[in-house]
């Protein structure tokens, strides 16, 4: 069963669709609703995974591209263990960050009373990570996959997260009794705080893991691989989730996000879509017209210039550009002509030169001539 089938809706299916559908599953499945039924648990736990991607515009997108079975074998990606499902369903009913979908408590829900369940054991998500990575130009044309050495916190598979080595005890901290939080004198205030002494677990262990020294995680580096799609710019992020640090107490890994920057290109320019490359042209194709040929970021390309072009002028390749990312047209190759004056003549090359410069009628330099009346008219309204 794909994300969609678990929360029954279209694979087109709109944002609130896919809220509505997981508020009404999430309601009748919640094991606080169902005590003991394994069977709703599980059903708890898909619905949540479901939602958390398929609710994810990002994470929908790269779904969508890769596919059920592709996906959910990343890591990360899969099936949401019980707290995270938890962490989900308290996201979505507590309020916060989803406009319009909460606004009421989960005990409003289920008519419960007895406030909120806030305690320092509470399951807390890893840190997301930002990794920053130059690509080449090409790579950002033509897409390109990456392998990258990623160093996050993950949890430490000798203590399993606990800090505490085989046998070792665990009792209240005596600094805070268990509560994992204190109380520091700030001036007139008393101020609550995150017990330093255990900082804010509550309990202390006598024999720390000696793999992860207490921590219940272990720094590692693990490859991950990325894919670059044809079209990327500087500035674009891409998201693995679950690639960053590890939750506190079951709760999840946070998300790697990747920060990309393209370095630019020695002869094209990006604007958007659009590239713009400048071409010297010899200044006798300028006058007479002729073939150019061009670099394009599909092979060389060759194009004509009119006769009479002057510096500046911008030929435009439609469709040359770069491929759009969300599957539109692509960007067009503006050829700006940058006419080249020939430099270091010999004495023959002079000669002919200046007899054919001494062969030009008026109608032959019009913007020249047009200036010379223009700066005439000027000077002479001067001196008035
Ligand atoms: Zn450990
Ligand atoms: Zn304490």
């Amino acid at each position: 069963m794909d994300y969609y089938e678990q929360l029954g809706v279209s694979k087109n299916a709109s944002a609130d669709d896919i809220k509505k559908a997981y508020r009404k599953l999430a309601v009748k499945y919640h094991p606080d609703k169902n005590p003991g039924d394994k069977e709703a648990e599980e059903k708890f736990k898909e619905i949540s995974a479901a939602y958390e991607v398929l609710s994810n515009p990002e994470k929908r997108a790269r779904y969508d591209q890769f596919g059920h079975e592709a996906y959910t074998s990343q890591g990360g990606g899969g099936g949401a263990d019980f707290n995270h499902a938890q962490d989900i369903f308290n996201a979505f009913f507590g309020g916060g960050g989803f406009g319009g979908g909460g606004g009421f408590s989960f005990e409003d829900l289920f008519g419960g009373g007895g406030g909120r369940r806030r305690n320092p054991n509470a399951p807390v998500q890893g840190e997301d990570l930002r990794f920053d990575l130059t690509i080449e130009f090409e790579d950002a044309m033509y897409g390109a996959e990456k392998e990258l050495q990623i160093p996050h916190l993950v949890r430490c598979d000798q203590c399993n997260g606990s800090g505490a080595a085989e046998g070792a005890t665990k009792k209240n901290c005596p600094h805070c009794g268990g509560t994992g939080v204190e109380n520091v004198s700030q001036g007139f205030f008393s101020v609550r705080q995150t017990c330093r002494a255990c900082g804010g677990k509550g309990q202390t262990i006598d024999k720390p893991c000696r793999s992860c020294g207490g921590s219940g995680k272990k720094r590692i580096t693990e490859p991950v691989k990325i894919r670059i799609r044809p079209g990327m710019d500087s500035g674009n992020q891409l998201r693995v989730a679950g690639m960053g640090n590890a939750g506190d107490r079951g709760g999840a890994p946070g998300d790697l996000y990747i920060f990309l920057t393209v370095r630019p290109s020695r002869i094209f320019h990006r604007e958007g879509n659009d590239l713009i490359c400048e071409v010297p042209v010899p200044f006798a194709v300028a006058a007479l017209g002729g073939e150019l040929d061009v670099p394009t970021i599909s092979g060389k390309s060759t194009i004509m210039v009119p006769k009479g072009s002057q510096y500046g002028r911008v030929l435009r390749l439609a469709g040359k550009g770069v491929p759009s990312l969300r599957g539109g047209n692509r960007g067009d190759l503006h050829i700006r002509l940058v006419i080249e004056t020939p430099v270091d003549l010999n004495k023959e090359q002079q000669e002919l030169l200046k007899k054919f410069q001494e062969s030009l009628g008026k109608n032959n330099t019009p913007q020249h001539n047009n200036f010379v009346n223009n700066a005439g008219t000027f000077l002479r309204s001067d001196k008035d």
